[in-house]
């Protein structure tokens, strides 16, 4: 078995990964940079309405916004460091050093907007393309790094701890402390092992365990069960939430429809054209996101519709098309031009509050093994996340866990050991199978641990589940490993650990949403 060495193995190209990795090399480490696909495999790339820049943060009124949004959950340590380092992180990295062609007003100035949950316009945007824009210059920048080696097409597998690897039986004993991962490099069967003083899980969010979600194909928790097989802690999985706005058509493809539209002076109405959030929250179609996705859960029930629509009457009909222009070219593909129509809309899984317990420096329960972005919980969202602050997220946590990590190395002394070698067995997985499995761990969730609980669906999702997970783990056991075997072996037991979250949570709370039933 081939064995790379290295100082940091992050697993994750997208914004948090990236930026943690340019960070990490600029201060002298070697860094290690893998993901499932290309750049464009991953949320950052997706993200479409924006990214805070609040450039009045002592006016308290981005912390209220973000408490309002988590009903007063989140850990107000995590939301005082993203709003009062945000403001630097994207100033110096994306304005002043990268300048990402964000939308500006005809006098130069940035183009501020605004999304469901915020008091004030204080996000920047690229059009609609905002998490694509920012990427891919950061990608770019990875790219010239001479110390960063970018592998693509490459899935992580396991972690590699000196109590479940090392050859030396003594470390067994020693603190859970992470020493890399094994991966399957792209092409390859054979995987490798990565030995790494620092690896960090940047691997993005799990909306793919449901059925309809705007997340990217891969993202079904790898992270997370990853970090739950080494026995890291896990916190507030329950709070998985669903965008409001996701485009219905009978076989349309799901894709979001950015919640700036609503910012921008669309409503929500019913089938028969009349607004329904007025009754249900002050902001009306501009409430936090959850309160948004029950209320058309509940107008869909009522209505035996199979969807509800946004009326961007209140635009100017050239409007649309030049401020989202990717919105309106994805309508215009499946029949709905929306410079006239209204869009069919139905609500889909999109972010994990929870996952991986981190501190403000990205360090978890395990020695070495950080988390950052979508995959780590700091209590920044507590139950609910308020729009777009993922994105900022993503560069605060890269930035502080990078600088902390190069400070640690520096006077590091871990030696690093050798893992035991891979066993691969010979079977190869049939893909019908693998296929199959994913599709009952998706409708699972989405029917039984979806927008709304309760702890008989929730009962029956675990029942099916574990089944499922015994059938997978000895398919799993017995055939060859290739990427769609982790991502099923991952999936079913991220479902698990967020099904085991919200049984344990009888109390609604932000996302998680329980009726006695
Ligand atoms: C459609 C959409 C629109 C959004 N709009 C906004 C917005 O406007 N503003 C905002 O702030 N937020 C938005 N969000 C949320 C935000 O985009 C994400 O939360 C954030 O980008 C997550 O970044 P990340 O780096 O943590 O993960 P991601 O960007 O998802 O990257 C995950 C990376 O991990 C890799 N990976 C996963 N598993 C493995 C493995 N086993 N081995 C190797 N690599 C692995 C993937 O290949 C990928 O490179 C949006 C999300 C979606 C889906």
């Amino acid at each position: 078995m081939e064995i790379i060495r290295t100082d940091c193995l992050v697993i994750g190209a997208g914004l948090a990964g990236a930026a943690y990795a340019l960070n990490a090399a600029q201060a002298g480490l070697d860094v290690q940079l893998i993901s499932l696909g290309g750049s464009n495999d991953a949320n950052s790339d997706w993200a479409q309405g924006g990214i805070i820049y609040d450039t009045d943060p002592g006016s308290g009124l981005l912390v209220n916004d973000i408490m309002e949004a988590s009903d007063g959950t989140a850990n107000p340590a995590a939301v005082a460091q993203l709003v009062n380092e945000g403001p630097a992180a994207v100033r110096e990295l994306l304005i002043d050093e990268l300048q990402v062609p964000f939308d500006r007003n005809p006098d130069g100035g940035l183009e501020f907007t605004r999304e469901g949950g915020h008091s004030a316009r204080r996000i920047i945007h690229a059009k609609d393309l905002t998490g694509h824009a920012i990427l891919s210059s950061v990608a770019k920048r990875v790219a010239s790094m001479a110390r960063i080696t970018r592998q693509e097409g490459a899935v992580a597998i396991d972690l590699l701890t000196l109590s479940h690897n090392a050859e030396n039986a003594g470390d067994r004993y020693a603190p859970l402390t992470c020493f890399g991962a094994f991966v399957l490099p792209a092409g390859s069967s054979e995987p490798v092992a990565i030995v790494a003083r620092k690896t960090v899980l940047a691997s993005g969010g799990l909306g793919q365990v449901f059925q309809h979600s705007t997340n990217f194909p891969g993202a079904v928790g790898h992270g997370v069960a990853m970090a739950y097989r080494v026995g890291a802690r896990l916190i507030d999985l329950e709070y998985v939430q669903f965008h409001p706005t996701v485009f219905y058509g009978k076989n349309a493809p799901r894709f979001l429809i950015t919640e700036a539209i609503r910012g921008e002076g669309a409503v929500l109405v019913n089938v028969q054209g009349k607004p329904f959030m007025d009754r249900v929250h002050r902001r009306a179609s501009l409430a936090p996101r959850d309160i948004v996705s029950r209320a058309i859960h509940e107008e869909m029930a009522t209505s035996g519709e199979p969807c509800v629509y946004l009326d961007l009457n209140a635009m100017d009909s050239d409007f649309p098309r030049k401020r989202f222009p990717s919105v309106y070219q994805r309508c215009l593909d499946h029949g709905v031009d929306i410079s006239r129509d209204s869009i069919p809309v139905v609500p889909a899984a999109h972010y994990s509050c929870g996952g991986v317990h981190a501190d403000l420096e990205g360090r978890t329960s395990i020695l070495h093994l950080n988390a950052i972005g979508e995959t780590a919980c700091t209590g920044l969202h507590g139950a609910n996340r308020l729009a777009s602050t993922s994105l900022l997220e993503c560069l605060t946590s890269a930035k502080f866990t990078a600088e902390a990590d190069a400070r640690d190395i520096a006077d590091l002394d871990f030696k690093l050991p050798d893992p035991r070698p891979w066993e691969s067995p010979r079977e190869e997985a049939d893909p019908t199978l693998v296929a199959q499995d994913l599709n009952l761990v998706q409708q699972t969730m989405w029917n039984y641990a979806g927008i709304v609980r309760s702890p008989r669906r929730l009962t029956r999702a675990r029942r099916i589940l574990l089944e499922a997970r015994e059938e997978i783990q000895s398919f799993y056991r017995d055939c060859r490993v290739t990427g769609e075997l982790v991502e099923l072996r991952n999936a079913v037991q991220t479902a698990l650990l967020v099904v085991h979250a919200a049984s344990l949570n009888p109390r609604s709370k932000g996302a998680h949403y329980v009726i006695d039933e």
